[in-house]
């Protein structure tokens, strides 16, 4: 996937408006000597910009229109440091509304559903986002914000509310009440908008099936308008970005280039059309790839993978970037093993390596279930690995996830 001409004219005018605004970003392109890009090259070279770029503009210092046209802030919350504030002019937020409403319309929602928002309203974008896109849509909003679940419930009855807006884990929560209170049969739910949190397939499946609803990924980020910048359609086969208002690039975290289609690495987005804070190839650290051909759907909207964590997580092994989610897929997929496993990389001549150690019990032949896995991780990511096969009980057991995976080389 690569810029096209009118994304490239699209970028020059935000530049412009980055320079004449003296942002962070527009002192970087002066500092780079950079006023205009004329190739999908020229583009390439553009610098990145970071959370840390935001968080230092605190609270202001994005803002690129004029005072008087800034017509909303958001914040997002951030565990760490100093938040981060994006200021929205009209038309922003006209265009993450007209974003959303495209994310509901793809998931076959229309002007005739009720729609029950669990999302937080105020600084977070969260349920605002979701009320204006059903608002544009001309469907009916039912504004719950999050908690009270009896009261969601009684509305959820009441309204026969027929779509659900969530996080993942809040729709297993109501899924789980509606059947201790065996109430299915008076619930009127038809579809679910979950919100991009990462969240397992089985999850997901017992969400579906216990609510009986069709369930969308929606994809966004405070720092580029909020959720509602993709979603996947009625294929399952991805999310797709909307691409007329955002560029989206998948890069190697470490070396900052681009990876081809098809392979696994950070997402970059370049929003294109923002007025309030325009962001130039933006790091989001979320970890995703772009679906390379065309969707059964026919929609030429680029597609993205379900996120599958965070560039932190990231190993890079016989380079092929790797983590941790995908050998967990790997491993669920031998029902003989264990839940536990160990995975540990070193550097062994001149070479990285990594060794799976899973847990099975005495009743099966360990060497070959240890080479059946190796050849299920060569064939589903791209390499081999080292797998050693050791009795139940012998990995050590721990609350935190992070002692899964060892890392013992030395940079
Ligand atoms: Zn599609």
């Amino acid at each position: 996937m690569q810029i096209n001409e009118t994304q490239l004219a699209q970028v020059n005018d935000r530049i412009r408006a980055l320079i004449a605004s003296n942002s962070f970003y527009g002192k970087k392109l002066e500092e780079a000597g950079i006023t205009e890009v004329k190739t999908p090259e020229d583009f390439a070279k553009l610098p990145f910009s970071e959370k840390k770029d935001l968080r230092d503009a605190y609270p202001l210092g994005l803002m690129t229109a004029p005072e008087e046209e800034i017509v909303r802030i958001h914040s997002s919350s951030g565990t760490t440091g100093t938040p981060v504030i994006i200021p929205y002019t009209a038309k922003d937020v006209d265009d993450w509304g007209e974003m959303f409403k495209r994310c509901y319309e793809v998931a076959g929602i229309t002007n005739k559903d009720r729609i029950q928002i669990t999302p937080g309203y105020g600084l977070w974008t969260a349920g605002i986002g979701f009320q204006n896109g059903c608002e544009k849509l001309g469907a009916m909003a039912v504004p719950m914000g999050p908690g009270n679940t009896d009261k969601q419930l009684e509305m959820m009855q009441a309204l026969e509310t027929t779509v659900l807006c969530s996080t993942s884990s809040y729709a297993l929560l109501l899924a789980e009440e509606i059947q201790k209170r065996g109430i299915k049969d008076k619930i009127h739910l038809k579809k679910g908008v979950i919100g991009s949190e990462r969240w397992s397939d089985k999850m997901r499946e017992r969400i579906s099936t216990e609510l009986g609803i069709e369930l969308y990924d929606i994809y966004g980020l405070t720092e580029i308008y909020g959720p509602g910048i993709g979603i996947n359609c009625e294929h399952n086969t991805g999310m797709h970005i909307w691409d007329d208002y955002l560029y989206l690039e998948i890069i190697d975290p470490k070396t900052g280039e681009n990876v081809p289609d098809g392979e696994w690495g950070e997402i970059v987005i370049t929003t294109l059309v923002k007025e309030g804070a325009p962001l130039i190839r933006y790091r989001t650290h979320d970890l995703s790839r772009i679906i390379p051909g065309e969707c059964p759907c026919g929609r030429s909207y680029p597609r993205i993978d379900t996120i599958k964590g965070r560039t932190d997580d990231m190993m890079k092994i016989k380079g092929v970037n790797v983590f941790p989610s995908q050998i967990e897929e790997v491993l669920a997929e031998f029902e003989e093993i264990s839940s536990e496993y160990q995975i540990r990389i070193s550097h062994l001549d001149g070479k990285d390596t990594m060794r799976i150690y899973v847990e099975t019990n005495g009743h099966v032949d360990f060497a070959e279930l240890a080479k059946r896995i190796a050849d299920r991780v060569k064939s589903k990511i791209g390499f081999t690995p080292i797998v050693k096969v050791v009795e139940i009980g012998v990995l050590p057991r721990s609350m935190k996830k992070t002692a899964r995976v060892i890392d013992e080389r030395f940079d």
